[in-house]
């Protein structure tokens, strides 16, 4: 048994992840919730007093922003979309015969404005962007949302649908790569105070097909993504548990946003994986938060 089945196995036994039959969809537990909850908090009191703006979407974004991100471009086979049935009743007897015969009844389902996050910050550009011009300051944003990717696993840690926490910078290019860098100083920081093993290192993001090869490329080259690593079903291969990500003025450009002088914002966005620092808490500390050394527990609980 590889390790990434082995620790699923262990999660579920003990009753910390739930099984739905489906890879990479689970339950949590309330024990799972509060050690997620302990850490946001631990994430708070790292940022809370940078006066960002908390706003929470819910898991479904507006499909039209969705289409305008270029999310289909980079990531087709990330997306989840959310279909319904909008038939009449002759419509729903084929469809209640296809399902009594086990035949596929999805296909005449329709599209409808709502797709699924992919990312926390996705909703936050338009919604911003329609407010007018940035303050001088610039913005700075406090999300948290599941999100969902089709990467169907038996990686604990590879979910389909989890939870991201996310700090989105718009300021200057001097703004938003100091404000990264903060964040990944303080990344180091945080996990430290819980006691988990970090490398920082630069990243890429999945994009889709051959042409994705030149973006791959063109990220890694320019640094705009680092990745901070904590080992969890792999010491050769450690998990990214927090990104960094510097969108140069690509999103500024795309939704329109501005500084308050009319410049295009750049933008920035630092991202936690909390279902990924709770797996690694339970991996490195064991599957029993109370067992965990003193000084973990005093950074997590207080
Ligand atoms: P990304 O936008 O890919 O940089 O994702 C932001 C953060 O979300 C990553 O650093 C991970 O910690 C977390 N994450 C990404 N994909 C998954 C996944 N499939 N399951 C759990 N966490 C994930
Ligand atoms: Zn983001």
């Amino acid at each position: 048994m590889d390790m990434q089945t082995s620790f699923l196995d262990r999660l579920f036994d003990s009753g910390l992840l739930i099984e739905t039959g489906v890879d990479g969809l689970y339950g949590r537990s309330g024990t799972f919730e509060d050690v997620i909850a302990a850490f946001e908090r631990l994430i708070d009191r790292f940022g809370g007093a940078d006066g960002a703006e908390a706003i929470r979407f819910p898991p479904g974004m507006n499909r039209a922003y969705f289409e305008k991100s270029g999310y289909m471009k980079s990531f087709p086979q990330l997306a989840g979309t959310v279909h319904s049935f909008c038939g009449c009743e002759l419509d729903h007897v084929s469809l209640i015969k296809a399902m009594d015969e086990g035949q596929d009844w999805t296909g005449e389902q329709k599209a409808t404005d709502i797709v699924l996050t992919p990312a926390a910050c996705y909703p936050l550009y338009p919604t911003i962007a329609k407010r007018g011009r940035l303050k001088q300051k610039g913005g700075l944003y406090d999300l948290q949302s599941y999100c969902f990717r089709h990467e169907p696993s038996n990686d604990p840690a590879r979910q389909q649908l989890f939870r991201m926490r996310e700090y989105v910078c718009m300021g200057t290019q001097q703004d938003v790569t100091d404000f990264r860098q903060l964040w990944m100083d303080r990344g180091v920081k945080m996990m430290a105070e819980v006691e988990l093993p970090v490398e920082i290192d630069v990243a890429n993001d999945p994009f889709f097909g051959r042409a994705g090869k030149m973006m791959v490329n063109n990220q890694r080259d320019q640094n705009l993504k680092f990745e901070l690593l904590i080992p969890i079903t792999s010491v050769a291969k450690p998990t990214a548990c927090m990104s960094f990500n510097y969108h140069q003025d690509s999103f500024g450009v795309k939704w329109g946003l501005e500084l308050h002088d009319g410049a295009v914002a750049h933008t920035a966005c630092v991202g936690f994986g909390l279902e990924r620092i709770a797996l690694a808490l339970f991996h490195h500390h064991g599957l029993d938060p109370k067992l965990w050394p003193a000084t973990v527990r005093k950074a997590l609980w207080g």
